[in-house]
């Protein structure tokens, strides 16, 4: 059953109507979705679909499926049902995600490191990367790059590219491009232009101003020149 994800292409859809496909005891698979199911450090969005609280929504086996509060009156399937974001939250986590990218562009635009990894709720995130040795200040440096490269406004551009354009495409390779799986046609490109470009499933804010002011909460040392800093970001 495929879904189409409409937050692919506008992450500011707050509300939207969908077709009931498949009801497995308290989720229910629909035609399209507004919902963010967690993947790639971001964590599913939470809302209402016909006025019921969506408790998780999760991708099982190329479902999508949004779980709803226990007790909740299934819709039947083949109905139409009117789903509404809690945008509050998703906001908050477009801003954080948008928040990581920037981060990842400074700390790849002045130590030449890749992040390997990181997760995030809303308004606080952590990353991981390598660096052998942390230079003196370096938490305060980052926050301050971070924070001009916010202010400089970067705009945000999200676009699809056939997969034999983005695996050669030079910034996209240091993210790894070439592990998507052969059977995906089309890469989604999410770009902080001049700062940051990604393959990227997720949802960012539409240009960097939006995000806020970025902290530097505290840097670990993991081991190895294993480092994760640990970020959060002021209304
Ligand atoms: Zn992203």
């Amino acid at each position: 059953m495929t879904t189409e994800l409409l937050f692919l292409r506008d992450a500011y859809l707050q509300e939207c109507d969908a077709v009931v496909q498949e009801v497995r005891e308290n989720a229910v698979i629909l035609d399209q979705t507004i919902f963010y199911y967690t993947s790639g450090g971001q964590p599913h969005d939470l809302g209402l679909i016909n006025g019921q609280l969506v408790t998780e929504v999760r991708k099982v086996d190329g479902d999508v499926l949004h779980f709803l509060v226990e007790g909740a009156s299934m819709p039947a399937v083949g109905a139409t049902v009117h789903c509404v974001l809690d945008w509050e939250r998703r906001h908050r986590l477009m801003r954080t995600h948008t928040a990581m990218h920037v981060l990842c562009g400074v700390i790849w635009n002045e130590w030449k490191v890749p992040v390997t990894g990181g997760n995030m709720e809303p308004l606080v995130a952590r990353m991981d990367f390598e660096l052998p040795e942390v230079p003196e200040g370096f938490a305060e440096k980052v926050e301050k790059l971070v924070n001009e490269a916010i202010a400089h406004n970067h705009p945000i551009e999200v676009s699809f590219l056939p997969r034999d354009t983005a695996v050669v495409d030079e910034d996209l390779i240091r993210t790894k491009v070439s592990l998507i799986p052969d059977s995906v046609p089309e890469i989604r490109v999410v770009d902080i232009v001049g700062l940051d470009k990604q393959a990227d499933g997720g949802t960012h804010v539409a240009s960097t101003q939006e995000v806020g002011v970025v902290r530097v909460v505290k840097m670990e040392n993991k081991g190895k020149g294993f480092r994760r800093i640990r970020v959060s970001i002021v209304e």
